[in-house]
Order: structure tokens, then C-alpha cells, then sequence
């Protein structure tokens, strides 16, 4: 079996798939590894890190596809990398299924099998698989950095001869892997830090972390459903939420908004007023951006000045810290290839796993997830 490993494409993004550490571990399992030339550059890996490690090197991305029976990457590939590619090979990869499913019609027509690493079940057996949360991690932590960096004021309370300067007030929005990691970041910095969540279970966590937790009173609503996640809420519990948020946001140096329910847009929390109540200097970072933006002035990939606020939607915040994000997703993504590679070292797919059953999107020319398919049924239905 050889796993091919591109140069990312998107602009800016200078994260890797797999690092030498992996490349040891999948060749030792009797897979072969073959990276593009110059594809580890960015996260500090040279094309000799690799070739120690048991890689082929490829001049090019014509060359690392040639044979290639699996493709792992961090973004969905263009239609020509899928041209590319033989028949039955498998890629591995941010796929977005549910937000951009029309993206798969190619691999859909080339009868490939795609996983897609969002899909991977968050159970305790695929826990080393689980690369959304690798990435929220580095971007909930890159997050207060850039917030840090843009403030006009000292994060820590400080104690000095021209007097006491006050501590930042830090507001997080959905306490997630990536709103936990953020109030950790800014705790860490001496920030006094405020968190919303509509998760109950997200209270204890923000806590136990030293901050403190706005509880919104959601009429008995259980948010949570069965998988941890939230649910997509009624307008008015969604109201009485934005209704506190704008009253904590007043004060605050700086909100870092995360919030989002998987397959739907990120819900507003943030509307006009509620930025405009805001001190001038104040930041927002808002994490939530690809899927549309926790308040209504975010624009994706931008900043945005309004009146004083600095509205910050960073295009992709974890690519922002290439080193640990390719290491955190290269050993997810190994420890799901594992589960892929028989002991002679050959591909053996066994749709019956309960990893890789679940996080199969396309399979022999059919959509394989059921959820995938209704969305891309009514995509479709739509265009
Ligand atoms: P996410 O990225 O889907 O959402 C981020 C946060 O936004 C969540 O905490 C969510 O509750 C919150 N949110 C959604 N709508 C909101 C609204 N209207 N107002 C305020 N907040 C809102 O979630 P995530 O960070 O990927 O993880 C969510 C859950 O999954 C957490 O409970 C986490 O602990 C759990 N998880 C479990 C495992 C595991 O191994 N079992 C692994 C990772 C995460």
C-alpha cells in the first residue's frame, strides 16, 4: 500500500499530513510513504527528515500520486488531484461532507473511497483519531494569542509604582475543545476570563478551569444531544442567550467566539448592537467563520473595523501553527490508517468498523453516511 502526502495548497496553509515521526511508524507497518518534495518545509521537516524516516520523495505532485493507493491530506482535494488518482484509491481528509458536499461529486464519479476525519466517532477507542480536536486545540490557543497580540491593553492585573493596572476581561463564546483551550490561554496570561456555552456539562469544565460561567436560563431545554454536541436552538433560546452575551460583551477587552453545531451554520450570538455596545479597542476573534460567523459583522478570512472593534475571522487559525497542528493531525491520522493497512501491508477496508464504517463518505460511486447523502440530496435539489 503507498500513501501519498501532497503540498497543501490553500494559500497560507504551510501544515503537513504526516510528519517523519509517522512516516517511521507507517513503513514499520509495512506501507510505503511517498511525499512530495519540499511538502514538510513549512512545519520544519526537510525532504531528508523524510527520506530517514523511510519516505520516498517525489519531484512532484504527478509523480507522488503515480500508484498511489491512499491520499491523506488536511483539505478536501481539487477535482484534478481526484483525476489524478487510480481507481478504488482512498483519501483521507478534511472533506467537509455536510458544508460542502457538492465537493465530493468527483470522487463520487471516480468510484474513490474519501473518509473524512470530521466524521470519526468522538468514542474513547477512536480518541487518538480525533483530529477536529487537535485543531481546535491549536486554535483555540492561537486565538487569545492574536488577541493578545491586537489589544490595547496588558492581559495580567499588575502591580506597580505608577499604580494598579486592571487584568483583561476576556469573554469566550461555546466552550468546546477550542473555547476550553482559549480560556486556558488567556487564565494562563492573567486575563479574568468569562464563558457561555448552552451545554450544562460545558459549566463544570469552565469552572474547574478558574472562570467563570454565564448560565443562561434555556426553560429546561437539554442543548446537549446524545453525541455531546449542541443542538440547533429555538430563536428565542438563542435570543435570551444573546441578551446576556451583549450585557457581559460591554465590559469586555476582548470576545473569542467558537460556538458551532456540527452540519448547520454557527448560530449568531453577536448581533450590530451588541458589537456596537462594545469599548472601542475591543476585540473579537471569531473562530466560527467557515461556517458563517458568530456575529453578524464577521467576514471570513478578514478583519473588520467597526467603530474602534476589530472583528478578527481568522481563515484558519490552527494552519497559523504549522509545527504542532501537522503533528497533532499526522498522529490522528496514522493512528486511523493503522486500522487501514492488513499485516502484509496491503489496504483492507472493513466498512463494519465502527471507526471506519462511520467516517466513510464515499464508497464505489455511492455516498456511504446517510446524513452526507440528505444533504447532498438537498443541495442538489436546491442548485
Ligand atoms: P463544536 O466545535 O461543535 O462547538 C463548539 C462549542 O459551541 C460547543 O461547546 C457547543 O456547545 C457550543 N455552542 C453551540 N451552539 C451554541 C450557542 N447557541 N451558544 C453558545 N454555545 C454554543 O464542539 P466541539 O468543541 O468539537 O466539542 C463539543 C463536545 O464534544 C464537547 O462536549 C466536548 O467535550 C465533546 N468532545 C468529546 C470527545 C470524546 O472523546 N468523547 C472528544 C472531543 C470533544
Amino acid at each position: 500500500m503507498r500513501i501519498a502526502v501532497l503540498n497543501e495548497t490553500q494559500p497560507d496553509d504551510r501544515r503537513v499530513a504526516l510528519i517523519p515521526e509517522s512516516v517511521k511508524k507507517l513503513t514499520a507497518a509495512k506501507a510505503a510513504v511517498v511525499v512530495q518534495a519540499g511538502a514538510g518545509l513549512g512545519a520544519g521537516f526537510d525532504d531528508e527528515a523524510y527520506r530517514k524516516a523511510g519516505a520516498e520523495i517525489a519531484a512532484d505532485r504527478a509523480a507522488a500520486l503515480r500508484d498511489a493507493d491512499v491520499l491523506v491530506s488536511f483539505h478536501a482535494p481539487a477535482a484534478e488531484t481526484y483525476a489524478q488518482l487510480k481507481a478504488a484509491a482512498v483519501v483521507i481528509g478534511f472533506l467537509r461532507p455536510l458544508d460542502e458536499p457538492q465537493a465530493l461529486r468527483p470522487a463520487l464519479e471516480r468510484k474513490l473511497t474519501t473518509f473524512a476525519v470530521e466524521l470519526i466517532p468522538r468514542t474513547t477507542r477512536a480518541q487518538s483519531m480525533d483530529a477536529l480536536s487537535s485543531m481546535a486545540t491549536a486554535a483555540g490557543y492561537k486565538a487569545v494569542i492574536i488577541a493578545a497580540d491586537r489589544a490595547i491593553n496588558m492581559f495580567p492585573l499588575l502591580m506597580t509604582a505608577a499604580g494598579t493596572i486592571p487584568p483583561a476581561k476576556v469573554l469566550v463564546l461555546g466552550a468546546g475543545v477550542a473555547g476550553l483551550q482559549a480560556i486556558a490561554t488567556a487564565k494562563r496570561l492573567g486575563a479574568q476570563v468569562e464563558a457561555y456555552d448552552v451545554r450544562k456539562a460545558a459549566g463544570e469544565q469552565v469552572k474547574s478551569l478558574g472562570a467563570n460561567f454565564l448560565d443562561v436560563d434555556l426553560g429546561g431545554l437539554d442543548a446537549e444531544d446524545k453525541g455531546g454536541y449542541a443542538k440547533e436552538l429555538s430563536p428565542e433560546a438563542l435570543q435570551r442567550g444573546r441578551e446576556l452575551i451583549a450585557k457581559h460583551a460591554k465590559n469586555a477587552n476582548v470576545v473569542i467566539t467558537t460556538a458551532q453545531v456540527p452540519g448547520r451554520k454557527a448560530p449568531i450570538l453577536m448581533d450590530d448592537a451588541a458589537v456596537d455596545g462594545m469599548k472601542p479597542g475591543a476585540i473579537i476573534i471569531d473562530l466560527a467563520g467557515a461556517t458563517g460567523g458568530n456575529t453578524t459583522v464577521t467576514k471570513h478570512g478578514e478583519e473588520v473595523d467597526r467603530n474602534g472593534v476589530k472583528i478578527i475571522a481568522p481563515k484558519n487559525a490552527a494552519a497559523l501553527l504549522p509545527v504542532d497542528a501537522s503533528q497533532m493531525y499526522s498522529r490522528n491520522v496514522t493512528a486511523f490508517l493503522v486500522l487501514l493497512i492488513d499485516k502484509e501491508g496491503n489496504l483492507k477496508i472493513d466498512m463494519n468498523d465502527d471507526i471506519v464504517g462511520p467516517s466513510c463518505v464515499t464508497r464505489d460511486g455511492n455516498v456511504a453516511n446517510a446524513r452526507v447523502a440528505e444533504v447532498l440530496a438537498s443541495t442538489e435539489k436546491n442548485s
